[in-house]
């Protein structure tokens, strides 16, 4: 019988309890041990058959156990311990009270709320709201900054079936299954109104009622994260299955949840702001263009809503577009959204989500117009960059790719011009590190919990080999015995009998070199490159003295056939009698199996096809656990590899060959196995420790801890975009007089930049055999029309050249004005040293200069010499 509605009773805990409670629902918890062993002491078998769920914990322990716990001196004593430590993280000030909040002589106080906006929230496995990469990093982001004390506030769905789970069939073809959530049993509560109803966003839809959403808020630490959802009455069952699930359903579907996040998410943040006396973000951030449309809303709200103020379009789109970030992280073009523009006119014209705002200026913003664009597409990348003033890739690699893939957009410019920076991502250490490292750190007396983190890796060389070895060992075990629970499930699923699966206790040694592989299963990551030549990779499985074992895991998205292929082949290699000890596809990777993986594997493999990996993240898990990289020079591994640290696949991405690609990719892979890194493994001193091998290690931990670190990741974000975006923010809001006289001050530079040129260059200074030294004069004569020397800057722009006169390593010098003419003619003089022999080249231009503009590109325009 299937019950026609469910709900969850949360418990009524005893008084003494209380803090209990409050644990639970705040999610700290999740990268803070000592409050989960509070958890574990309420009931240990419970604690782990819920899979460490604290609200399910609460809910399934019965009555008499509580009672007893509510008397239990040393529990309460232990759990006071926990509830006061919660309490001093929530209020105490953290790094960005002591050095953003209030400024510096050099620096303006920084942003009182920061809104940032994301499709995905990977937090804990009881909240599974994320697919991959995108997600977690989103819930390491928020994690960071609770731990940073930077004021974000999260914007995100609640999906009712979250992502989905992954089981094998018997000849190993993915399954999906949605299991549903409910919110009731979830770490989240409802947002409500003072008088105890419950909060909700609306948004008009053509041709129907308007779509309702409550909002859900899950507290990350310091950090709240509201969330959005459609399952309301009042609305219609197709408006209902909105926030179904994430990233199902066709164009329509997509576009409405991208819609509730962007549009919804500002309402939601505002009715949060109302309700709880949180202070409005000065600054937002997109994570991914998904969550774009939030640009839109906030035009409608300068310009149309009631009670606002009332600006015209170009003056709310300077302030909008001042203080919002855009991070893009896709280098693979079909990774990027992009929707019929008809579908975006409908939902955004008259009667849709913010009517008012002109629906030709909307469709504008993500108009392909550029070369070998689609006219009829709406882009959401775009649209990204062109509603936001400052915007990042992530890595240093991925910056440079994504600024040759949108130099479309800056055409006049190079693509070293092109205004996307990066900051490379990094991971949240207090989820990620096994508890076992933390604490060999910590006996030395670092101290995990400072701003400055090199004395905590730098600890590591006063642990000895043998401790290091034991502790690696260790962890190797419990992923052991991980695999072995979750392998068992999986056979039994696919059908097996319990009698034949007595193999499965000697599958995997912790003895064993142990390589990891898990990750989303697109093609670029090349899943099966490892199976390039299968007898080759047996061999190195069941090598007598150097083993290697391998576990694998990954999902496919469900409409993608070609991933599903490639886990099947993988399915079919692992399922081998030969070879099924030593390798092993775990199915559902999720956190909860992340958790135990990082930290039990050896060696971390990622071989994607450069340069398709925008940053990668889970090798930065695996190397804050001490283990090696074995990895393609893509994303992060390209930045931060410097031959100690671990093992570089060398990528022959010149080949335009797919297959030889893949030949060679795998050849040098296997050989680097083979030759370099389990010899290295088995290489062990009379203790039984490979010495060179914990060298790396320790390297590796020195080397890459503190740069993998989310917090790195988060102040990077603070200091370089969020408070500068807010300064930025605060002169075009002041009366928002700054945005009209920089809206005024664009157009009219745009319509007055054809009367401007540079129309003659004269240089000086260096003979027929200039030599390195030599000063070099410049006199620029130029024309400016109607404009005047305070709206341009004349740039000396010098470099390297080659056969062509291309400019490259080129720097720039500005030129000043000499003399001035009738008729807006002037004359600007600069000199440079030539300071390296070879061929040197210079030209001159004019571009735009304003104060409040961040990138010479902004305005697209440009006069050549
Ligand atoms: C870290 C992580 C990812 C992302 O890993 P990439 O290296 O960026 O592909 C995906 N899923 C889970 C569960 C993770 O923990």
């Amino acid at each position: 019988m299937r019950a026609i509605r469910r709900f969850t009773v949360r418990p009524v805990l005893p008084p003494a309890l209380q803090p209990l409670g409050v644990l639970a629902l705040n999610l700290r918890w999740s990268w803070h041990p000592e409050t989960q062993d509070v958890f574990d002491e309420v009931d240990s078998d419970l604690w782990e058959s819920t899979g460490h769920d604290p609200v399910r914990l609460l809910g399934a322990v019965g009555r008499a156990r509580l009672e007893e716990l509510a008397t239990d001196e040393g529990f309460l004593a232990r759990l006071k311990v926990a509830s006061d430590d919660l309490d001093a993280y929530l209020t105490g000030d953290r790094w960005y009270q002591h050095r953003v909040a209030a400024g510096s002589a050099t620096t303006e106080a920084g942003p009182v709320a920061i809104g940032y906006f994301s499709p995905e929230f990977g937090i804990t496995a009881v909240l599974p709201q994320y697919s991959g990469g995108l997600g977690i990093l989103a819930g390491d982001h928020l994690k960071a900054a609770s731990d940073l004390g930077v004021p974000i506030v999260g914007v995100g769905l609640l999906y009712r079936h979250g992502y989905f789970k992954q089981a094998l069939s018997r000849d190993g073809w993915q399954q999906e299954t949605y299991p549903v959530l409910d919110p009731d049993g979830l770490p989240i509560s409802l947002l409500r109104e003072p008088d105890g109803s419950r909060a909700t966003i609306s948004i008009a839809m053509p041709g129907g009622p308007d779509l309702l959403a409550r909002i859900w808020v899950a507290s990350v630490g310091r950090v709240p994260l509201l969330m959005l959802d459609t399952d309301v009455e009042g609305n219609p069952d197709h408006y209902i299955d909105v926030t179904d699930r994430l990233y199902g359903g066709n164009s329509e579907h997509r576009l409405r949840q991208e819609m509730l996040l962007g549009v919804g998410g500002v309402r939601a943040l505002r009715a949060y702001s109302r309700i709880t006396g949180a202070p409005e973000p000065e600054v937002f951030h997109t994570n991914e263009g998904h969550a774009g449309f939030l640009g839109i809303e906030r035009i409608r709200e300068l310009t149309v809503a009631e009670g606002g103020p009332g600006l015209d379009f170009d003056t709310a789109l300077e302030v909008s577009r001042a203080s919002t970030v855009f991070t893009t992280h896709t280098p693979v073009p079909a990774g990027i959204d992009r929707f019929p523009q008809t579908l975006v006119e409908q939902y955004f014209g008259e009667s849709g989500a913010t009517p008012g705002v002109p629906i030709d200026r909307v469709l504008a913003l993500g108009a392909e117009d550029y070369e070998d664009g689609d006219p009829s597409v709406f882009n959401m990348a775009v649209m990204g960059f062109r509603l936001a003033q400052r915007a990042n890739g992530v890595s240093v690699l991925h910056g440079q790719v994504s600024r040759g893939m949108f130099n479309g957009l800056w055409p006049a410019f190079d693509e070293a011009e092109v205004p996307i920076g990066s900051i490379t991502n990094g991971v949240h250490a207090p989820t990620w590190v096994a508890r076992e490292i933390i604490e060999l750190a910590e006996a030395e007396g670092a101290d995990a919990d400072t701003d400055d983190t090199d004395p905590f890796f730098n600890a590591v060389d006063r642990v000895s080999g043998a401790q290091v070895w034991s502790v690696k060992r260790r962890l190797r075990e419990r992923l052991v015995l991980d695999a072995r629970r979750r392998l068992r499930r999986s056979w039994e699923n696919r059908g097996s009998a319990k009698a034949e699966l007595a193999w499965i206790d000697g599958a995997l040694d912790p003895d064993v070199l142990t390589i990891g592989f898990a990750r989303r299963v697109p093609s670029y990551k090349r899943l099966t490159l490892m199976l390039r030549d299968p007898a080759r990779l047996k061999a190195l499985l069941l090598d007598p003295e150097r083993p290697i074992q391998l576990v694998i895991a990954g999902k496919s998205h469900p409409a993608d056939d070609g991933g599903k292929k490639l886990i099947q082949e993988m399915v079919k290699f692992a399922d081998d009698p030969e070879v099924r000890h030593r390798i092993v596809f775990l199915p559902n990777y999720d956190i909860a199996m992340a958790l135990p993986l990082y930290p039990g594997c050896d060696v971390w493999l990622n071989n994607p096809l450069r340069p398709y990996e925008a940053c990668g993240t889970s090798g930065m898990k695996a190397a804050l656990n001490g283990g090696l990289n074995l990895s393609i020079l893509d994303g992060w591994w390209d930045e931060w590899y410097d031959g100690e640290n671990g093992w570089a696949i060398p990528s022959a991405d010149g080949l335009d060959d797919p297959e030889r690609r893949d030949d060679l990719e795998a050849s040098a892979l296997y050989d680097l196995i083979e030759n370099e890194v389990a010899p290295r493994f088995y290489d062990v001193d009379h203790e039984g420790v490979p010495t060179r091998w914990v060298e790396m290690l320790r390297h590796t931990l020195k080397s890459l801890g503190p740069k993998v670190l989310a917090s790195r990741m988060v102040r990077d974000y603070t200091l370089k975009l969020y408070a500068p975006a807010a300064s930025n923010a605060r002169r075009l809001n002041n009366d928002f007089e700054g945005a009209r006289s920089l809206a005024d001050w664009k157009q009219r530079v745009k319509s007055l930049w054809p009367e401007v040129k540079v129309e003659h260059v004269e240089s000086s200074g260096v003979g027929d055999a200039p030599e390195v030294g030599d000063v070099m004069s410049v006199r620029a004569f130029v024309a400016l029309g109607s404009l005047t020397p305070d709206d341009v800057e004349v740039q000396l722009v010098h470099g390297k050249t080659n056969g062509e006169d291309e400019l490259s390593e080129t720097r720039i010098d500005t030129l000043t004005v000499a003399e001035s003419y009738d008729g807006g003619r002037h004359r600007l003089d600069g000199e440079v040293t030539l300071d390296h022999s070879g061929a040197f080249g210079y030209t001159v231009r004019i571009i735009p200069r304003h104060d409040l503009l961040v990138s010479d590109a902004e305005l697209g325009v440009v006069a050549m010499a």
